[in-house]
Order: C-alpha cells, then sequence, then structure tokens
C-alpha cells in the first residue's frame, strides 16, 4: 500500500467563503503531483523520499503557494525561504534555513539529507553551500510575484505589525479581495511500497515577517518529523508550532500500542492551539491511516489513495 497526502498551506478566520480566482490553478497543480507522484509511489518506481521531495519541488514551482516562486515578502520586501525533509527509517533530516536565491530550497535540504552532515544550513553558508553543490540559484527578484508584491504593499499600507503571519494575511485577504490571497506553505508526506515513511516542508514564512525570523518549517521536530510509524507536515504560526513540538509530537503519540492516527493529530493541534498556533497538519502513519486536521478557515490539501485522488480547501472535503 502507498499514500502520498500534500498540503499547500492553512489560514483564514471565520467562514470559507469558496473559491477564489487562484483557487483552481493551486487545486490543478496538486492533482498534477498526485497524479505523476502517486502511480511512481505505489509502483515502487519512487521512494517515500523522492517522492515527498518531488512533491514539495513541483509545489515550490506553483506560484499560487507561499514557498519557492511565490514566496511571500518579508518586512523589507525580500525574499527568505525555509526547507526542511525527513526520513522515517533512519531519521535522516536535511533543512535549510533563511535562503534567498535557491530556485527549490527543498532540493538543498535533500543534499544536507543525503550528505549526512550538518542537518542543517542557514542564510549565506547555505546558499553558498548549494552554489558549490550546483543546486539551481535564481536572482531573488525572480521569486517575488505580482501577487505577493501586491500583498506586502497592502500590508505595509495596513501597518500590520511586523510578523502578521499567514493567518493575518488571509483574515485580511477577505477585506482587500479575492486578488491577494494569505496562506500557501506546501508539504507533502508518503508512504511507499516497501512500508517506509517520509516528510517535507517548504515555505517563504509570513508576509512582513522580520529579516531573520525562523518558523517552524526548517526545524525538525516543529514543522516536519518522520519516523517508522509516522510522516508530518505542518502548517501555520510557526512560533506556536516550534514551541509545541508539534510534528514530534504526533511521533510520540503513535508509540502507543493501536494508536488513533486522527486522534492524536487532534490532541497535538489541542497543544499548539493555546500558543496561538492555528492552522493545521497533515500526517500518514505507517499502518496507513491519514489525517488532514486544520483549525483555521480553510487548508489546501490532496491524498492520493489506491488509485483515487482527493483534493480540499475547505471544511467539508
Ligand atoms: N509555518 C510557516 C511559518 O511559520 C507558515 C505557514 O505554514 O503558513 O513560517
Amino acid at each position: 500500500m502507498a499514500l502520498l497526502a500534500l498540503h499547500g498551506g492553512a489560514g483564514g478566520d471565520g467562514p470559507w467563503r469558496g473559491m477564489t480566482p487562484m483557487d483552481p490553478q493551486r487545486v490543478a497543480s496538486m492533482e498534477a503531483v498526485l497524479q505523476v507522484l502517486g502511480p511512481r509511489l505505489e509502483a515502487g518506481d519512487i521512494d517515500a523520499l523522492t517522492a515527498v521531495r518531488l512533491a514539495v519541488e513541483a509545489l515550490e514551482d506553483e506560484p499560487g503557494f507561499n514557498a519557492g516562486v511565490g514566496s511571500v515578502l518579508d518586512a523589507n520586501g525580500q525574499v527568505s525561504m525555509d526547507a526542511s525533509i525527513m526520513r522515517g527509517q533512519d531519521g535522516a533530516a536535511g533543512s535549510v534555513v533563511g535562503v534567498t536565491n535557491l530556485r527549490h530550497p527543498i532540493q538543498a535540504a535533500h543534499g544536507l539529507l543525503q550528505q549526512g552532515w550538518p542537518a542543517m544550513m542557514a542564510g549565506p553558508g547555505a546558499e553558498a553551500w548549494a552554489a558549490k553543490h550546483d543546486y539551481e540559484t535564481v536572482l531573488p527578484d525572480a521569486l517575488i510575484t505580482d501577487l505577493r508584491r501586491a500583498q506586502w504593499q497592502k500590508w505595509r499600507d495596513a501597518r500590520l505589525h511586523p510578523g502578521a503571519t499567514d493567518e493575518d494575511d488571509a483574515a485580511l485577504d477577505h477585506d482587500l479581495g479575492e486578488e491577494v490571497d494569505g496562506p500557501g506553505t506546501v508539504g507533502a508526506v508518503a508512504l511507499d511500497a516497501h512500508g517506509h515513511l517520509a516528510a517535507a516542508t517548504s515555505t517563504g514564512g509570513m508576509t512582513g515577517k522580520p529579516p531573520g525570523r525562523v518558523g517552524d518549517t526548517p526545524v525538525i521536530g516543529a514543522g516536519t518529523w518522520a519516523d517508522q510509524r509516522v510522516a508530518v507536515s505542518c502548517t501555520g504560526v510557526g512560533e506556536a508550532y516550534l514551541r509545541a513540538c508539534a510534528a514530534h509530537e504526533v511521533g510520540v503519540g503513535m508509540r502507543q500500542d493501536e494508536a488513533d492516527l486522527t486522534e492524536v493529530c487532534d490532541h497535538v493541534l489541542d497543544l499548539v492551539e493555546p500558543l496561538g498556533g492555528r492552522g493545521g497538519l497533515i500526517a500518514i502513519s505507517a499502518d496507513g491511516q491519514v489525517a488532514l486536521p486544520f483549525r483555521v478557515t480553510l487548508m489546501y490539501r490532496g491524498l492520493w489513495r489506491h488509485g483515487a485522488i482527493t483534493t480540499g480547501i475547505g471544511p467539508d472535503r
């Protein structure tokens, strides 16, 4: 049995108001990823680690999501991106923090995982390592879309506090019209034909974040976790996921015999929520359970299971 789940970020306050003009493209890109990678995973052509890397790579290329091209802008109007990836069977992990010129931050994170040491690199050091290892670099401006520039402008004009979260931005979107969207961190979790698990997450962070701010996404155990029982990718207000070690907590919960993944994930979101961590997560367990819970208006999500693809945005699906 193979499983692949994706998210494209969570956010928003109040009831879901239906699709924005950019949503069909977001959903189509998730479906395309699942359509291509699901059968390859099932056939044993790719393992779980490769599946999550390729999935996140593809979503980093989709400008409607907040990762790679289309990342949100910090308080100075610049892009800086975080990404991490983890393999369940041996706990190997790689992560990059605050990179500004990589087309695919997840590839560099994966490269660090493969290299084995260091597990985590930040800023100019990470960029120099990536350049030396021939990861594709781009001019930082090439990652900035008109949409994100407009969103940043609105954030600045509205004098939102630095570090305004995607969640705030999503709420702001409702005031500003549908052309400005908030959420969009991307993540993937997979179970492969050999029963192995992996997880990956990539983000531009939060609009208006102070330069240097680090969220949960690149921190193994906070935004991303995979072990022999479960793979997890989180999205939401990063500080709370960090403080709760949220993704790792799912791993802890799954150590119980016959643990129910939905109950474990709900319990973890209960830990995160009082810390201000509204958002969601996606998780797959080695025994084939899937949970895609969120505590906000919407979470872009998709699942490939038994050859069938399901996607959702709002609460009903
Ligand atoms: N968790 C991400 C961060 O705090 C943002 C998100 O998931 O929307 O950087």
